[in-house]
């Protein structure tokens, strides 16, 4: 047996002690992000004390990117594929995108990535987000923003009335239900990116009544939801006078509210 091997081995035993379930996986990508024996050995540790993987190694999966994450950071989940797949079937022409409540940005990353033409706008009210969102989007150059402030409040005035793509993962989580949400996600992940208020739709609502005067004539807002609260998010979109409809992906359990301007 090499020694590589034996290292190996030794990594995914102390996972595999620690609870983790895709020990395998996880040791192949800790021994990637590690640039020497000492700092895996404090990855291995951070990852054993219970911290998300993502933010062990740096980054997270999104739509075949590498979508930069850290301590702090809200975590992009494989189910929000489905809301950047529906977007960009609806919006190929799309000049103008908007990613709201961006976290790290991964929707306007992927924007970026895929509509090489769009000017790319994205805004979240962390500082320690939005660092993270810039770090992302710093290889779109000049045609991608960053922009940090309360939803619309953030936004130059200029881009009223022509988002042509606005796409949200606002949070969404009824107060009472994040005590029932994975440790990885209540110790580590800031508890505003995922409190949405008593019934989880209150930045849904303010979503809705302010889409009408961002979005361009014909512009579409995608918003993720669950199963369970999307006939109310569908209802605020509807009472801000866009024509809106629910999809889903019952694989994945994701759920998306569109909203189109008339
Ligand atoms: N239920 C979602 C999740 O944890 C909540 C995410 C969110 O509030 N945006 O995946």
């Amino acid at each position: 047996m090499t020694a590589a091997a034996t290292d190996f081995d030794a990594v995914v035993t102390r996972l595999r002690a620690a609870g983790c379930v895709f020990a395998e996986e996880e040791a192949e990508l800790l021994i990637e992000a590690a640039p020497d024996a000492r700092a895996l050995d404090g990855l291995i540790a951070r990852r054993c004390g219970g911290e998300p993987l993502e933010h062990v190694v740096g980054w997270a999966a999104f739509c075949g990117l590498r979508i930069a994450v850290g301590p702090g950071v809200f975590v992009p989940r494989r189910r929000s594929e489905f809301l950047m797949e529906t977007a960009l079937a609806l919006g190929r022409d799309a000049g103008v995108v908007l990613d709201l409540c961006c976290g790290a940005a991964p929707f306007a990353t992927v924007l970026a990535d895929r509509l090489p033409d769009a000017a790319v706008h994205a805004a979240d009210i962390d500082a320690g987000q939005t660092a993270y969102a810039r770090r992302n989007l710093a290889p779109f150059g000049g045609r991608a923003h960053v922009y940090e402030g309360d939803l619309y409040a953030a936004l130059p005035k200029a881009l009223r009335g022509t988002v042509d793509l606005l796409v949200v993962n606002a949070p969404y989580v009824p107060t009472s239900a994040i005590a029932t949400m994975p440790a990885e996600a209540r110790a580590h992940e800031p508890l505003a990116s995922l409190d949405g208020g008593p019934d989880g739709l209150d930045l849904h609502r303010r979503i809705a009544a302010g889409a009408p005067e961002w979005l361009a004539p014909g512009g579409h807002v995608l918003i993720e939801t669950s199963d369970a609260q999307a006939e109310t998010t569908l209802a605020a979109f509807q009472g801000a006078g866009l024509k809106a409809s629910i999809v889903e992906d019952d694989d994945v359990e994701a759920t998306v509210v569109i909203g189109t301007e008339p």
